[in-house]
């Protein structure tokens, strides 16, 4: 008998970080649910799932090390936790950027570097970051967003090549439109015309990611490391 695995999801409170954690116990693990805010939607979803919830901030480094405290030694560890920010990039002040960095590159870090220690001890393990497809290509408009995520992709194929001797392996998820609370802001035309530009006519599920997120954490991909899969509908190629 195979003991069960443990995913810790950063940003399972809402949108692909739900799916993720829906996907994860489904796939029979024992998830733990972080959030930032959304407690009510974060305890709902657990107590749908069996999951346990731990409420981080993943960019104040005190607060992640007292979540791994609780989540125990996670053998898959996926950072969906992000947060985005439209405009030009002159009317950015240096707050905002910061706060954006703060969570979707520093949050990433200071979650890695707990989790990894246990990980590198057992030989086995497996990291999901989450970039975005405007990280690979850029997008007007989100040039702040766009740079935190290519940091991701840096952040993840460095990692890979570090942790692969120890049997560790760490893959990033980049997603194209997909529907969630992130794209509300857009109008219906905006909608449409994301739906256009993509290849395959639709824009994407939560659920389209989690499956992507899964696959990269399980044995299926035990020979796969340093890869940014798109999940994207063909819209970046
Ligand atoms: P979403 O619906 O806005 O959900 C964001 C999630 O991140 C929420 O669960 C939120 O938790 C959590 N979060 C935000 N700041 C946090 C913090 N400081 N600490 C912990 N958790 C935090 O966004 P989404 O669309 O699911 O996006 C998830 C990830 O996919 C992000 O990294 C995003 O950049 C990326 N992505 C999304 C799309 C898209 O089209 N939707 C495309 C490419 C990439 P609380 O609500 O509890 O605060």
């Amino acid at each position: 008998i195979e003991m069960q695995k443990t995913a810790l999801v950063t940003g399972g409170s809402r949108g692909i970080g739900a799916a993720c954690a829906r996907r994860f116990a489904q796939d029979g693990y024992r998830v733990v649910i972080n959030y930032c805010r959304s407690a009510g939607p974060a305890r709902q979803l657990a107590g749908e799932l069996g999951a346990s919830v731990i409420q981080a901030d993943v960019a104040d480094p005190v607060q992640v090390e007292k979540m791994f405290d609780a989540a125990g030694e996670p053998d898959v560890l996926v950072c969906c936790a992000g947060v985005a920010w439209q405009g030009l990039l002159q009317e950015m002040n240096p707050v905002q950027w910061r706060r954006l960095f703060a969570v979707n590159v520093d949050g990433v870090f200071y979650c890695c570097r707990q989790a990894i220690p246990a990980m590198v001890r057992r030989k086995s393990g497996s990291i999901v970051t989450v970039s975005s497809m405007w990280g690979q290509v850029g997008a007007s408009c989100e040039a702040a967003y766009s740079a935190s995520k290519a940091a991701v992709i840096g952040l993840t194929k460095a990692l890979a090549k570090e942790l692969g001797p120890s049997g560790v392996r760490v893959n990033c998820v980049s997603p194209g439109v997909i529907d969630t609370d992130m794209n509300r802001m857009h109008s219906a035309e905006t909608m449409d015309a994301l739906r256009e530009e993509t290849p395959l006519g639709t824009i994407g599920a939560p659920e389209d990611v989690a499956q992507a997120a899964a696959f990269l954490a399980s044995d299926r991909a035990r020979f796969i490391t340093g890869q940014i899969l798109g999940v994207n509908g063909g819209f970046v190629i």
